[in-house]
């Protein structure tokens, strides 16, 4: 297979000609949105911090928008996974398992509460978590005692389980679910890529992130939508959502002028500027969603004719959000190909990318326990992230 060809056609579905400007795989986009009015009201009323009125007004966009009954506006999503993993109980010393693919933020969150990342291999169709492996991995090593699991290779408590919806595909959530209520563990659904993708259960389509105990999202500048930077949590348990607002606003009492603060909290809150862009964003997401499902058909069609280049999919009862749309190189040997196209693409400024080093592979994470990998290794040598922004549809 030819990495020119590839490329042409690439350009044929953007309809690039050399004199466009760059291309990354995903920019945000603020033109005609409401994104200047709101912020002008967060600096004209000098509302900005975290105790502006834009923060609630944005979380109840989100719930209405997922479904899910409560969201938590915090700072960005890998400070929105540490505050899931601590409501969950996740505490020095402990296993979390979560998949190699991912970006680097999944594992961090762990380490930052001082847990140890444990790599459970992911599968072919949704390039998420395993269920057969998570099964394995715990048939192998999980213990129950007075209803916790410990690692008995370690002899550390295993405290959750954290599978990622990546890029945007949702991760096979039901049977993950099946197995983490099995064994009593905590779910908490990495939904940062996955803001408007869902799966169907019984008659209902569930947003990513409502399956499990906790799901979270991130609003970075790259992701579907953007308040620069920030995060949330979702939850369907009030509890959860209560206690993650305390601890990420200090964990301060409400109270015209004490400040009794009766935990150690957090200053992880949404500022207000940040949440009036994230409000004029999730306006525009239905728009965006229809456009990225436009996006997607074109490059299927424009590759269906080529064996070993597949579009990713959403599976059957899945809706992806086609957060980032993905090329799967299927032959032997697909990395000196991809290594072409990537070439290939940068040099007429059209940045495409591979998929992320697995985790396990990075310096600080290469002892961590694991199960067997290698889906993950497989996969990790034949995908490239292709540009994917929406405004790249245009109406
Ligand atoms: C973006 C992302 C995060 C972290 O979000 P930030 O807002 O960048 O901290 C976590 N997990 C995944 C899968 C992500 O893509």
């Amino acid at each position: 297979m030819n990495p020119i060809e590839i490329n042409d056609r690439i350009k044929l579905v953007l309809n690039y000609s050399d004199s466009l400007k760059e291309t990354y795989i995903h920019e945000p986009f603020f033109e005609k949105t409401n994104a200047y009015k709101y912020i002008k009201d967060c600096l004209d009323t000098g509302w900005v911090s975290s105790s502006g009125s834009w923060v609630s007004k944005f979380e109840s966009l989100i719930q209405e928008f997922t479904g899910i009954k409560y969201a938590v506006a915090v700072s960005n999503g890998t400070v929105a996974l540490r505050m899931a993993l601590h409501l969950v109980g996740v505490s020095s010393g402990d296993e979390v398992l979560l998949p190699p693919l991912t970006f680097v933020g999944t594992a961090n969150s762990i380490s930052h509460l001082g847990g140890i990342p444990h790599f459970i291999d992911i599968e072919y169709d949704s390039l998420g978590m395993c269920p057969k492996a998570l099964e394995r991995r715990l048939n192998e090593v999980a213990v129950l005692k007075d209803n916790d699991v410990y690692n008995k290779i370690t002899g550390r408590k295993i405290s959750a389980v954290v599978p990622v919806h990546v890029f945007g595909l949702p991760a096979k959530i039901q049977e993950l679910k099946k197995l983490c209520s099995k064994w009593k563990l905590p779910l908490i659904e990495d939904a940062a890529e996955a803001l408007g993708s869902k799966s169907r259960v019984s008659s209902k389509y569930i947003h990513c992130g409502g399956i499990g105990d906790l799901g979270t999202l991130s609003f970075n500048g790259n992701k579907i939508i953007t308040t620069g930077g920030g995060g949330a949590i979702l939850t369907n348990n009030k509890k959860f959502a209560d206690l993650a607002k305390h601890l990420s606003t200090t964990a301060k009492i409400p109270h015209p002028w004490d400040f009794i603060h009766d935990q150690i909290g957090w200053n992880d809150r949404l500022p207000n500027i940040n949440a009036a862009l994230g409000a004029s964003q999730i306006e525009n997401l239905p728009a965006k969603l229809k456009n990225k499902r436009i996006l997607h058909a074109k490059y299927k069609a424009q590759f269906q004719d080529l064996q070993n280049i597949e579009i990713m999919e959403e599976t059957e009862n899945n809706f992806s959000n086609y957060w980032l749309i993905t090329m799967r190189i299927n032959s032997d040997n697909p990395q000196e190909l991809r290594e072409k196209i990537l070439n290939e693409s940068h040099n007429s400024k059209i940045y495409l990318r591979p998929s992320w080093k697995l985790l396990n592979e990075l310096p600080m994470y290469k002892k961590n326990p694991c199960g067997d990998l290698s889906e993950a290794i497989n996969q990790s040598k034949r995908l490239i992230n292709l540009p994917s922004s929406p405004q790249l549809i245009l109406d």
